[in-house]
C-alpha cells in the first residue's frame, strides 16, 4: 500500500526490517528508489503503480547492499542508477558467481524464498560528482559519502522538502560502519552526519531505508543521535540509545552493536594506536 508523505512523493513499506521504497511522481512518469524486498511486495507497488496510471520511469538505489538493489518485472525496464562508487562495487559483486548464494544465506530464512535476486544490481553509475538524478520530475539532488556503504547517497527532494536517507536516520538501526574498506569508519560517518546536517535545512519529511518516516523535528534530532552512538562507539563507551536497549525494535541489535565494538578494537590494535 503506497502512502503519500509530501505532495507527489509516497512510501511503500516492505515486512522486511521496515525497508522503505520511495516513489516521486514526475512528469511522464515516476522515480523510484530502493524498490523494496520481496517480490509479492514489489508487484503489489508495481500494480498500485499501473492502477493509478503510472509507470515508473528511473529507479535509484542508494547503496550497494543487496536489500536496496532488488528489482521486479512488473516493475518495467526503466534505467536505474547508483552512484558511480555504488555501481563500481556491483558490478564487481555481480561477476563473483558466489556472491547472490551469500546473500540467500543472509536472508531470514522465512522470506528467503520470497526475494528474487534474478534482476539484482542491474544499475548504471551516475559519473562521479553529478548533482542530480537524470529524470524529468522534481529535481533530486545527490548527496554522496562514505558512511555505512562505499558509494552511499542520501537524495534531497528540496521542491518537496523531503530527505532520503539510505541506512542513516533510522529510528530503529544504529549507525552501521563500513569497517571493510576505509581508513577511518569513525570520521567517515561524521563527516557524513555533517553533510546531511548542511543540507537538511529545509526539510519537512525524513525518509530512512528503514524505520519510521520522521518529521521536521526529527532531522536534527535523529542526526543528532546518530552522532551520539558513534561517539560512544568510539570511546568504547555505553551507548544510552534506544535502538539497542531492552525496548529495541530488533532484539538482534545489541549483538550488531557488540559487533561493531570488537572489530573497531580490532583494526586499532593492528593499527598500533593506543586506545
Ligand atoms: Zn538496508
Amino acid at each position: 500500500m503506497l502512502r503519500q508523505v509530501a505532495e507527489g512523493v509516497l512510501i511503500h513499506q516492505s515486512e522486511f526490517c521496515q525497508s522503505n521504497a520511495v516513489v516521486v511522481h514526475g512528469r511522464a512518469g515516476v522515480l523510484l528508489i530502493d524498490p523494496g524486498v520481496q517480490g509479492h511486495e514489489m508487484a503489489c507497488l508495481a500494480n498500485d503503480l499501473s492502477d493509478s496510471g503510472q509507470t515508473v520511469v528511473a529507479g535509484f538505489s542508494t547503496h550497494p547492499h543487496w536489500d536496496h538493489l532488488l528489482w521486479h518485472a512488473g516493475l518495467g525496464a526503466a534505467p536505474r542508477y547508483g552512484t558511480a562508487r555504488c555501481a563500481g562495487i556491483v558490478r564487481v559483486l555481480l561477476s563473483d558467481a558466489g556472491w547472490k548464494a551469500r546473500i540467500a544465506g543472509w536472508i531470514p530464512p522465512d522470506i528467503a524464498e520470497q526475494v528474487p535476486l534474478d534482476l539484482l544490481g542491474l544499475i548504471t553509475g551516475l559519473p562521479a560528482g553529478t548533482a542530480r538524478i537524470p529524470w524529468d520530475g522534481p529535481q533530486v539532488r545527490i548527496a554522496g559519502h562514505q558512511a555505512h556503504a562505499p558509494g552511499h547517497a542520501a537524495l534531497l527532494i528540496e521542491e518537496r522538502g523531503v530527505l532520503v536517507a539510505g541506512d542513516m536516520l533510522s529510528d530503529v538501526l544504529i549507525p552501521l560502519l563500513d569497517l571493510n574498506g576505509t581508513a577511518d569508519p569513525i570520521e567517515d560517518y561524521l563527516a557524513a552526519l555533517r553533510l546531511l546536517e548542511g543540507v537538511a535545512g529545509d526539510v519537512d519529511v525524513l525518509v530512512p531505508g528503514h524505520g519510521s518516516i520522521g518529521g521536521a523535528d526529527q532531522v536534527h534530532a535523529r542526526i543528532d543521535q546518530d552522532r551520539a552512538y558513534v561517539h560512544a562507539l568510539r570511546d568504547a563507551g555505553v551507548p544510552s540509545d534506544p535502538r539497542v536497549g531492552p525496548s529495541a525494535t530488533f532484539d538482534w541489535m545489541a549483538g550488531v552493536h557488540a559487533q561493531q565494538l570488537q572489530r573497531l578494537a580490532q583494526r586499532s590494535e593492528r593499527g598500533g594506536t593506543p586506545g
